[in-house]
């Protein structure tokens, strides 16, 4: 095969990464979905899945998704607007509007779309989109896909959010946008905070609860309910299906007019294939059990408290973070890297994040807990994490 003309400059580019200790790889994992996992053909506890709940691998799931596949086939043959938008997707918008108290709920076949697709189907030119400067990728990318003005806020500041708000005074619209839990650092954004500066300044809010969903709030209902807010104090909200509720996809949430505006308008929802019905089927049983099942939320936030009590008594630098998200700071990359090998040595699995995903001298262990796991497996993680942090 003929080679790119900047063939040497990519392979350079490549190298400098590695030196850098800033290579991305993917791992093989084998075997069942859950805590204990096969990675490379090597047994691991695992810290390091969003299946915050436990219910990747659980029976009912598996079984109405099986039986949807029995039923009606694979795949949905063709975008929604099509004749993708199968019964099962349809009666898993309606269901998930009535679990969020939203108006309407529209599906999207990824998170990272349901972001790109929200924002760019609700802003045009002369429009203004003012971002948390830790918010997801997604996001930010969402906002350098429309043709509205983007601005930045310091992480978590609502004074420099209200200064943003009075540069944005004359744009047409506003749209503040913020993670609910943020997947670094798992802090939850200042909501109510937020909802009263929106109203100041005539804004709107999207939040994306992609690590907040199924995990936080009553009965898993997220970073609103979180908050107790009321009805006419909420803001459009994108969830993902992929993490907490244990299947794929995503959705957002919010009145009839923004649905059918993101119906129209939304490229990343008009211009694909809508995702197999049978997912549709295996989120509708997820979302029973992430309501009924309170248990996992009381698991994992028991786990949550243990973890902190131990990696504190460590001296571990840890941050405000009370959903399964617990990062542990260590700062240089190279640092970061050889305590995740000497863990990943016991056959212990977190993840090590380094910039770009997070800021410079910040590369970081993502713990992130699950309700399967156990006191145990919480005690080996802190057993490890002393010797791997003595050095
Ligand atoms: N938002 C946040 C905050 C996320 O962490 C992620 C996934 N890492 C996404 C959106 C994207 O969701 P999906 O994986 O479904 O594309």
């Amino acid at each position: 095969m003929s080679q790119l003309p900047w063939h040497e400059e990519l392979n350079a580019a490549l190298s400098e990464r590695k030196a850098a200790g800033r290579y991305r790889q993917s791992r093989l994992r084998t075997g069942e979905q859950g805590v204990n996992i096969v990675v490379d053909g090597k047994p691991m506890l695992s810290f390091c899945s969003n299946d915050y709940l436990g219910l990747a691998a659980h029976s009912d799931i598996k079984q109405a998704f099986k039986k949807a596949i029995d039923k009606e086939g694979v795949g949905s043959g063709a975008a929604h607007l099509l004749t993708g938008h199968s019964h099962y997707h349809q009666q898993l918008e309606e269901a998930l509007a009535e679990f969020t108290g939203q108006q309407r709920v529209l599906l999207f076949s990824t998170g990272y779309m349901a972001n790109l697709g929200v924002i760019d189907g609700l802003l045009s030119r002369g429009d203004m989109v003012i971002q948390d400067k830790l918010n997801h990728a997604s996001l930010l990318d969402g906002g350098r896909l429309t043709e509205a003005e983007q601005l930045r806020f310091p992480h978590a500041d609502m004074g420099r959010l209200h200064k943003r708000l009075h540069t944005a005074a004359h744009a047409k619209h506003r749209l503040i946008v913020s993670d609910g839990v943020f997947s670094m650092d798992g802090d939850i954004a200042a909501l109510p905070e937020m909802m009263a500066l929106a109203e100041q300044h005539r804004a709107a809010v999207l939040i994306d609860d992609a690590h907040g969903f199924g995990v936080i709030g009553k009965g898993g209902r997220g970073t609103v309910s979180h908050y107790n807010l009321a009805a006419d104090k909420t803001p459009i909200v994108v969830g993902t299906l992929g993490k907490a509720i244990g299947t794929g996809g995503a959705f957002v949430a919010a009145d009839e007019v923004v649905i059918e505006s993101l119906i129209q308008k939304a490229r990343s929802y008009v211009y694909t294939t809508a995702q197999p019905p049978a997912i549709a089927a295996a989120t509708l049983a997820s979302l029973q059990l992430v309501e009924n099942e309170n248990w996992r939320r009381e698991q994992l936030q028991d786990l949550i408290k243990q973890f902190r009590q131990g990696a504190e008594q460590l001296g571990l630098e840890l941050m405000p973070s009370i959903t399964p998200i617990q990062p542990i700071v260590i700062g240089d990359d190279k640092k970061a890297l050889a305590i995740g090998k000497s863990l990943e040595d016991k056959g212990l699995l977190v993840g090590v994040i380094r910039p770009p995903t997070v800021p410079n001298n910040t590369a970081r262990l993502r713990v992130t807990l699950s309700a399967s796991h156990r006191a145990e497996d919480i005690e080996k993680l802190l057993a490890a994490l002393e010797l791997a942090c003595a050095h």
